[in-house]
């Protein structure tokens, strides 16, 4: 018998490798412009026919290669990234396999046009399935020039394979802003066909992103928070998008040393900070690049592969999550509001503990939420809101608004009716000693209050199922909830599923006022409730409670307590439709702005919004 093994020929060598690195049109893209990175290029142009099945052309203005290079690029393991195999763990490049071009030269019709700066002459290659054709002197720009004609014309599997133009296009596209979205100090042009679709100039990360993703009416630039942060380990930087912005399809990207990478890890370290700020069928917008030594990452798992490997990911996590935070809070307890802050005190970040005395209220069961000992953050509101009486007067289309030394010149409301009429004494009871600003409510619905630079227009219900939901999560933190016996305890069934969930958040439930006894397995017994809540339903939002934690897939304490924060929040919050003293509006500004955050319920609804003073002004001319 014979020897029967053998070593292929290097085409059906090629070829089975082209199959792990170019699985269609778009790897080939991805290939040849990293390479144009790495050649140094200031200007990388694109054309594609097609959706690249029939053309796939890359342009570049980096350094070139020589004649003997040209030739060699196109050998399987032949790269000029690496040498040895310590180079793998300090890659600066984005290339190093030597393994694109063959692959591509081994299932496409590949031209290439290339010369280096100092030379005369540059070289011309043409090379199909692994065979060269054609390799001549040329005349040529600097640079170099990839066309990739008809991919896979000598695989028909891997042709059939191949999905709709649109599918294919789309893929392209994403392979495009993977790269453009981490390479903005370099121009791009992307023709599809003879339409320019993206003319992309060198610019900076934000710049970048709007003439990606914005359009003449949107600019995402404004959508977008800065976050920066940087230690030994790691340093950040990057934007992520306000709450309000969240969409069902976000931008999500991320990139470690000048490369995307898939994170679900990271992933998750951003979108829980969102948790309680969008609604859940919403995502957060991020663009978020990484910098770390290279030798703390690992990227070689495999040529088409995204995911990316960190030695501290643990430590990374912590400090992404912290960032994303600091970033949001920053904003939420500033001004999308646009409160006038010059020489306006800091707001706090956290109130004191201290600060927010729960209600003493067991037994009451005309219990008013308002009449709370709650004191005031230590800083001068008054200058916050007060501006804007002031400046009112300097403005002629408002200065006829009452004022203590203008008689009443319009119909007033019933506060101010009430103000004007009465004593001094009793006009300190109705609008706080420190609040001088006048409340109004509208519609039983909303609470509206004079500020620097407006008006500001409050939801009474979803402010109060913040600033609830907040005191809640507190109590449940801390241990400080206040909880009334039941005079008829309440009986609840439970099945062996709902028994799971309701074990998780047992002990959270106790830590906010409720007192359960155990019957049998299945039967529990409700014996003391939250001061806060009315006694009849309380089996209904258990159940709701069991639910969310159910539907929520939520496992983690801090989940947990938020799911029943927000249940308790809302079902004991002033309700739309009730009437608001003057007291108790003030109360709801105080404690709203006091909140960590205060520009959306913990299930994503906007509690306020603002008029500008300016254009108030322009609809009196
Ligand atoms: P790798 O990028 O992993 O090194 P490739 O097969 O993509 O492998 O490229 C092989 C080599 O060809 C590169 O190392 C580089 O030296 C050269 N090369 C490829 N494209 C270009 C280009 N646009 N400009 C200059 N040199 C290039
Ligand atoms: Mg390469």
């Amino acid at each position: 018998m014979s020897d029967i093994i053998h070593l292929l020929p290097d085409s059906v060598a090629n070829q089975i490798a082209a199959g792990e690195v170019i699985q269609r049109p778009a790897s080939v893209l991805k290939e040849l412009v990293e390479n144009a990175i790495d050649a140094g290029a200031t200007f990388i142009q694109i054309v594609i026919k097609d959706a690249g099945r029939t053309l796939l052309q890359v342009s570049d203005n980096g350094k070139g290669m020589s004649e003997t290079d040209a030739r060699m690029a196109f050998e399987r393991h032949a790269t000029s990234k690496i040498r040895e195999a310590s180079d793998l763990f300090a890659l600066r490049t984005m290339g190093f396999r030597g393994e694109a071009l063959a692959s591509i030269a081994a299932v496409a019709q590949v031209e290439m046009r290339t010369r280096r700066h100092d030379d005369e002459l540059g070289v011309a290659i043409e090379i199909a399935g692994t065979r060269v054709f054609k390799q001549e002197t040329v005349q040529c720009e600097r640079g170099t020039t990839f066309y990739v004609k008809n991919l896979f014309f000598n695989v028909p599997a891997r042709r059939r394979f191949l999905k709709s133009d649109n599918v294919e296009k789309s893929h392209i596209l994403t392979e495009f802003y993977r790269i453009v979205l981490v390479n903005p100090d370099i121009e791009f042009s992307f023709f599809d066909g003879d339409e320019e679709m993206y003319h992309l100039q060198a610019s900076n990360l934000k710049i970048r992103i709007d003439a990606v993703f914005g359009n003449s009416k949107k600019k995402i630039q404004q959508q977008l928070l800065n976050i920066e942060t940087s230690n030994g380990l790691v340093s950040i930087i990057g934007f992520i998008g306000k709450p309000e912005y969240a969409q069902k399809s976000a931008q999500q990207y991320f990139f470690v040393n000048g490369r995307y990478m898939r994170h679900p890890y990271f992933h998750k370290a951003v979108t829980l900070v969102y948790n309680n700020l969008i609604q859940s069928s919403e995502n957060p917008s991020y663009f978020i690049y990484f910098e770390v030594d290279p030798q703390s990452i690992d990227i070689n798992i495999h040529p088409t592969k995204t995911e990316i490997k960190f030695e501290n990911e643990q430590a990374i996590w912590s400090i992404l999550s912290a960032t994303v935070k600091e970033a949001l809070g920053k904003f939420n307890v500033t001004p999308s509001i646009d409160f006038d802050r010059e020489g306006a005190p800091e707001m706090p970040m956290n109130l004191n503990a201290e600060n927010v005395k729960p209600p003493q209220t067991n037994f009451n069961p005309d219990y008013n939420p308002f009449n709370t000992s709650y004191k005031r953050p230590s800083f001068d509101w008054e200058k916050l809101y007060g501006g804007f009486e002031k400046e009112a007067k300097i403005s002629p289309s408002l200065a006829d608004y009452p004022t203590e030394n203008s008689p009443q010149s319009v119909a007033p409301s019933t506060i101010e009716h009430l103000l004007i009429e009465s004593e001094p004494e009793q006009q300190k009871m109705l609008l706080g000693d420190e609040f001088h600003s006048t409340n109004f409510q509208f519609k039983s619905r909303f609470i509206i209050t004079g500020i620097k630079s407006g008006m500001l227009i409050i939801d009474q219900h979803r402010a109060h199922v913040r600033i609830l939901f907040e005191s809640y999560l507190k109590d449940i933190e801390q241990h400080t909830a206040h909880s009334q016996q039941l005079i008829f305890p309440e009986e609840m069934e439970l099945n062996e599923h709902d028994i799971l969930h309701f074990q998780m958040i047992e002990d959270a439930l106790k830590a906010v006022g409720f007192n359960f006894s155990h019957d049998t397995k299945n039967q529990i017994q409700i014996n003391g409730i939250p001061a806060l809540l009315n006694a009849s339903g309380i089996v209904d939002l258990l159940r709701e409670m069991i639910e969310s934690v159910q539907n929520t897939g939520s496992d983690t304490a801090q989940s947990l307590y938020e799911i029943i924060a927000l249940s308790l929040a809302k079902s004991t919050a002033i309700k739309t439709g009730q009437q608001l003293t003057s007291q108790e509006m003030s109360d709801v500004i105080d404690r709203l702005f006091a909140c960590q955050n205060n520009n959306f319920t913990p299930d994503g609804k906007s509690i306020h919004t603002t008029i500008s003073q300016s254009e108030l002004l322009s609809k009196f001319g």
